[in-house]
């Protein structure tokens, strides 16, 4: 087993990396609290293949242990399926010192987690994330929430876990389309701060797709790392979160564009070509490396392009993005593999058609 230690301003917590759930229940006894009783929330994909496993091992506590299932699917990250899981948190009986047990992919961990941050005005929550998205993105940074009335993420708050535990035999579970898309997220951490990272996802690759433990907790520790690092320093220097944005202005446009048909890293995969091509004209991002970058998308079998979407389309669309303020455009781009920083407004509607026609 292999930790990594987190600080945040709020709460230390530990990401502890396996490959099967044997330690944790030392892990939640190292917490040193006393919790009344235990409630894993997973989907019912997710239910099925690990819930009973966690639930026997929580079991050991002597404490009442109650799993709770919501329907899954990023449409049901919504206020009916909160309703339903307060209502099963009240029923079994959970109180200020019980632990919720956020199990699954960033859906589970966003909506367990607002579970944990709202009721009786928060309680303690642990992440067990299961999809490689949630491993190395959406279990670290305290976000949790639902989406509302069509818009994502609306509702919510910062609430940090007590601990995340990931094991990453679940991975072997998890469809193959899924893990590709949690690959564009490790790939776009190599990009924004570590060019020795990049390397080692050019050389590990078919260790990675094996699914090589060693070589997943490596990669998985590192990408948690980058992304705490970057969101902790944001606590301090505002906006420095936003490097973590590279791929996903043009990214969540086409996957806007796209109905949410297409996952998410795929987006941001297209996104990605095209951050390095704007890149390229704005600050001289080298094209050897960008060409890098493109093969190494293609490696891991991410999308380049998007064959049916105008770039004047996909162009308007980037003024829709709620974080974009006013009608100022913000990149995230690359000097070099590795060195990121942020671009407010430089660049011309042509230089940004001219990305986005390539894609
Ligand atoms: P998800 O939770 O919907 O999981 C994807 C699919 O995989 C689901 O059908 C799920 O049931 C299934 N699944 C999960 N683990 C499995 C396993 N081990 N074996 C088999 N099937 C498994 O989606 P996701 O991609 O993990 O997360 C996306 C969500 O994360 C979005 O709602 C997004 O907004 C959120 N997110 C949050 C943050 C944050 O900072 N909080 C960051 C990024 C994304
Ligand atoms: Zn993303």
């Amino acid at each position: 087993m292999q930790r990594l230690d987190v600080e945040t301003k709020s709460k230390h917590y530990e990401i502890l990396v396996d490959q099967d759930f044997l330690d944790l229940v030392p892990a939640i006894r190292g917490l040193d609290k006393d919790f009344s009783s235990y409630h894993v929330v997973s989907d019912d994909n997710v239910t099925p293949l690990y819930q009973r496993e966690i639930l026997d091992a929580l079991a050991g506590f002597g404490k009442p242990v109650h799993g709770v299932t919501f329907p899954h699917g990023e449409k049901n990250k919504n206020l009916s399926t909160m309703e339903a899981i307060y209502q099963a948190l009240i029923e079994n009986g959970a109180d200020r010192k019980s632990l919720i047990v956020a199990l699954g992919g960033g859906v589970a961990g966003d909506m367990a987690g607002y579970a944990a941050a709202t009721y009786m005005r928060g309680i303690a929550y642990i992440q067990i994330p299961t999809t490689l998205l949630s491993q190395v993105d959406s279990s670290i940074g305290g976000k949790t929430g639902i989406d509302f009335n069509g818009y994502k993420n609306i509702i919510g708050a910062f609430h940090q876990p007590e601990l995340v535990y990931i094991n990453t035999a679940t991975l072997k579970t998890l469809p193959r389309g899924e893990f590709t898309s949690g690959m564009a997220e490790i790939i776009k951490h190599a990009m924004i701060k570590d060019a020795a990272y990049f390397d080692f996802l050019e050389l590990e690759r078919e260790r990675v797709q094996a699914l090589d433990h060693e070589v997943l907790t490596s990669m998985i520790l590192r990408s948690c790392e980058i992304k705490s690092q970057v969101v902790s320093e944001d606590e301090t220097e505002k906006g420095n979160r936003a490097l973590l944005n590279f791929g996903h202005t043009a990214g969540h446009a086409i996957e806007r564009l796209m109905d949410f048909r297409m996952l998410h890293g795929e987006c941001v995969s297209i996104g990605m070509v095209a951050a390095a091509r704007l890149s390229a004209a704005e600050g001289g991002f080298p094209p050897a490396e960008a060409e890098r970058l493109v093969r190494l998308l293609e490696a891991y079998g991410l999308p380049l392009a998007v064959p049916d979407l105008s770039a004047e389309s996909v162009y308007e669309e980037l003024f829709h993005d709620k974080k974009t303020m006013g009608n100022t455009l913000t990149f995230a781009l690359c000097r070099r593999i590795g060195d990121s920083y942020l671009s407010k407004g430089t660049l011309t509607k042509a230089q940004i058609l001219e990305a986005l026609d390539q894609v």
